[in-house]
């Protein structure tokens, strides 16, 4: 029955010129094993339906009791963000991205940490999405935009070699019609130079934002903001899409630079993407480079531009500061 609705309404519905696709995601619960009253089986069948969407959406999802422990731990999530945005408990951290052939500092990525006083330490990759569907990802992006500009200003100004810092941008936040207004806010008062600002974006939200990611692109690119296609290779990129948008640097995802570890499968791909990007004019940066192997293979391929684990972990601001000075041979002042 949930397939022939599914493929009932999957049917495009025709608009004046506009041909409309709807996607379907249905959640099911049933009597009596996932519950006796209305009540708790509507709550059952719409948490089956957040799950359907989850994994993809236009499907059928039966509820499993597993379901609830997770909504109940997005909402410990959601409610010790609050928490932690109030109290200070968000720093943000700097990854180096050096020359693999001089080990030359070239830029940094600033990279999210939460450190919650009861449930540890969180990984990004799990708050992120609760900070999105909840809309806290404003003002999270507003602080690490903030702690990003600050801090590479803070470097120029005790006379370190200027370098662009990332910060990276979830779809949410690149259909946020304000998201340009909380750019320049920041670069007003940080008094940081946008031409050191780069930022960092995934396939996925080109395809959810369509126009409205493609405009902010171009806004940002007029303000002197260089631009970013992280994690290259994982999603549906091609070819019609790097010409159609306005990217400067291609991030060849970690998964393809791990690969590489592992001969015959990932050589052949790190090697088209980067003779690819190469040919489009783009600059190239390894993402996850952990091994000399790794490493020596890139560069022989033309691609010098490293960030890993075999350069740096993401750090500290006063260690990223102090790991800067002493590559340039000095010591941090003050
Ligand atoms: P990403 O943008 O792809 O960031 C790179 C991730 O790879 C980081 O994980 C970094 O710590 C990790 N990494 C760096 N070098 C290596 C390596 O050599 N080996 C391995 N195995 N991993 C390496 P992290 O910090 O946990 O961040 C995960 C993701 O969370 C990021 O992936 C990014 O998508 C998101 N994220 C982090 N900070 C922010 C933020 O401020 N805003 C938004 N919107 N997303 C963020
Ligand atoms: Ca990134
Ligand atoms: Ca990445």
């Amino acid at each position: 029955m949930a397939q022939r609705i599914l493929d009932a309404l999957r049917q495009p519905i025709f608009l004046q010129e506009h041909e409309l696709v709807v996607t379907t995601s249905i959640g099911i619960a049933l009597v009596p094993q996932d519950g006796r009253d209305p009540d708790t089986l509507l709550k059952n069948a719409d948490r089956a339906m957040y799950a359907a969407k989850e994994s993809g959406r236009n499907r059928f999802q039966f509820f499993d009791p597993s379901m609830a422990s997770r909504l109940q731990e997005r909402f410990a999530l959601e409610a010790g963000m609050r928490r932690g945005l109030a109290h200070g408990a968000f720093h943000v951290h700097f990854q180096p991205q050096i020359d693999a052939r001089t080990h030359i500092i070239l830029g940094m990525e600033a990279l999210l940490r939460w450190d919650d006083p009861e449930m540890g330490s969180i990984s990004p990759t799990k708050f992120i999405p609760v900070a999105e569907e909840t809309g806290l990802i404003v003002p999270l992006g507003e602080f690490v935009f903030h702690e990003a500009l600050s801090f590479n200003k803070r470097l120029q100004a005790e006379g370190l070699p200027p370098i662009r810092v990332a910060v990276n941008l979830s779809s949410a936040q690149m259909l946020d019609p304000q998201l340009l207004e909380h750019i320049e806010r920041c670069i007003i008062l940080t008094g940081a130079d946008p031409h050191y600002l780069e930022v960092e974006v995934t396939e996925s939200v080109l395809l959810e934002g369509s126009g409205q990611a493609l405009a902010a692109l171009h806004r940002m690119k007029e303000l002197g903001i260089t631009l970013a296609l992280d994690d290259f290779g994982t999603g549906y990129s091609s070819l019609s899409y790097l010409h159609q948008y306005p990217f400067d640097i291609l991030k060849i995802d970690q998964s393809f630079v791990q690969a590489l570890s592992h001969p015959s499968q990932g050589r052949n791909l790190a090697t088209a993407i980067i003779a690819m990007g190469k040919s489009l004019g783009m600059e190239l940066v390894a993402e996850g480079v952990e091994h000399l192997d790794q490493a020596n293979f890139l560069l022989a391929r033309g691609c010098h531009k490293a960030q890993g684990f075999l350069y740096g972990h993401p750090m500290s601001p006063e260690d990223f500061r102090a790991f800067y000075w002493e590559r340039m041979g000095g010591e941090p002042v003050g």
